[in-house]
């Protein structure tokens, strides 16, 4: 890894990582199964587990809670006897895990170099550049909104500027609760969230511009500025744009009954051809509520959809879209390993991976994500 190449968010989250230590790299899988769950009955009610429905399967079955961003910022906002909360998911989730604990309360990534690509994308410092060339050019009274894939940092100036975050279960709500209040919305750092949504609402694409945050007034004219109601951030999750609209042919021609279920991350043109789109949790309640004997490709993170296949089957047959898998590569950083290491950590009294948002972000952050829970 180039450490040049990263940003300040980056660089200052892998200087304060703790790596897994030599002897917890080789265990077999039966000793690490013991050891987790006597670690895990000897904290007992000190520790919660959540785990994020990206998360492998050998880590997820010690999740006290299992769900997508927004149920677990919900859960995480809710434990107040635990005196730490273990994430099992990537940095932005332990950072809004962090900025809703209490003051008593501590966040451990297990392993703090599982970040997340899209959230890289939007670094602080091009925020505020977009924030004042937007106002050079007379777009001002802009609604800032974060999706939850990004930094506490990102966070923290929508909160300060009027703003607020969203999910992808709850990202039409918010535009909604957005457009509300200014003419102009701020979307980052996801372009195909935003497009689809506000595009599923009704608003033309011709409204909808594109900010590109290494080009000087986002590389746009003025005046497609000005007459923009959504300003989308030129950002991707790596993993849901891999999916494409020939493997959805392809999945049609051998499957003429299926139906194709894809993310709001994915491309428009993905969305557009696929029988359904919705969060991670829409996807789960449409596929397993569908009649017996359907067939399903679902254009999302292989994890979830092996997870939906094993559970449904044979009633249902469920596949994933891009059939050389398209994995979270730096969800799967966090192993078994890595979660015996922290928690037999704590055990010794020993803090490892623990993630805290300084202030005055943390305060700026919470307001963003109070709005967004207040209204979900
Ligand atoms: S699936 Fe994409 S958006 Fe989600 S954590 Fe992984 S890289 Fe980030």
């Amino acid at each position: 890894m180039d450490i040049q190449l990263l940003t300040d968010y980056e660089r200052t989250r892998l200087s304060e990582r703790q790596p897994l230590p030599e002897a917890f790299l080789r265990l077999p899988e039966s000793e690490l199964e013991v050891r987790i769950a006597a670690a895990r009955a000897a904290l007992g009610d000190r520790v919660v587990i959540l785990g994020h429905h990206y998360q492998r399967d050998e880590v997820i079955k010690f999740a006290d809670c299992t769900g997508d961003s927004l149920r677990l910022a919900q859960y995480a906002s809710r434990q107040e006897a635990a005196e730490t909360i273990v994430f099992c998911g990537v940095h932005f989730m332990a950072e809004s895990a962090d900025v809703l604990s209490g003051d008593r309360q501590q966040v451990i990534l297990p392993d703090l170099a599982a970040g997340c690509s899209m959230a890289d994308m939007a670094a602080i410092d091009q925020l505020e550049t977009c924030w004042e060339e937007m106002a050079s050019v007379g777009v001002t009274g802009v609604i800032p909104v974060t999706y939850i894939n990004s930094s506490a940092a990102i966070k923290g100036f929508c909160g300060e500027h009027g703003g607020i975050v969203c999910t992808s279960t709850n990202a039409a709500k918010v535009l909604a609760w957005a457009w509300a209040r200014g003419r102009t919305v701020l979307m980052l750092p996801d372009q195909h969230l935003g497009r689809n949504t506000a595009y599923k609402m009704g608003v033309p694409l011709d409204e909808m511009v594109l900010w590109d945050p290494d080009a000087p007034l986002g590389g746009l004219e003025p005046t497609s500025l000005q007459h923009a109601r959504l300003v989308l951030w030129k950002g991707h999750c790596s993993v849901h744009t891999r999916f494409s609209v020939r493997q959805i042919e392809q999945f049609r021609a051998a499957h003429p009954d299926g139906k194709v279920i894809a993310h709001p991350e994915c491309t428009f043109d993905v969305v557009q051809a696929a029988d359904e789109s919705g969060s991670t949790d829409y996807i789960i309640r449409t596929v397993t509520g569908s009649p017996e004997g359907s067939v399903w490709a679902v254009a999302t993170e292989i994890h979830l959809v092996n997870r939906l296949a094993r559970e449904l089957a044979p009633a249902r047959t469920v596949m994933t879209l891009d059939s050389l898998g398209c994995l979270c590569s730096t969800m799967v950083r966090v192993s078994p390993n890595h979660l015996l290491w922290v928690l037999e950590g704590l055990i010794d009294g020993e803090v490892r991976n623990r993630t805290v948002v300084p202030e005055p972000t943390r305060t700026w952050a919470r307001v963003a994500l109070d709005r967004m829970l207040a209204l979900a």
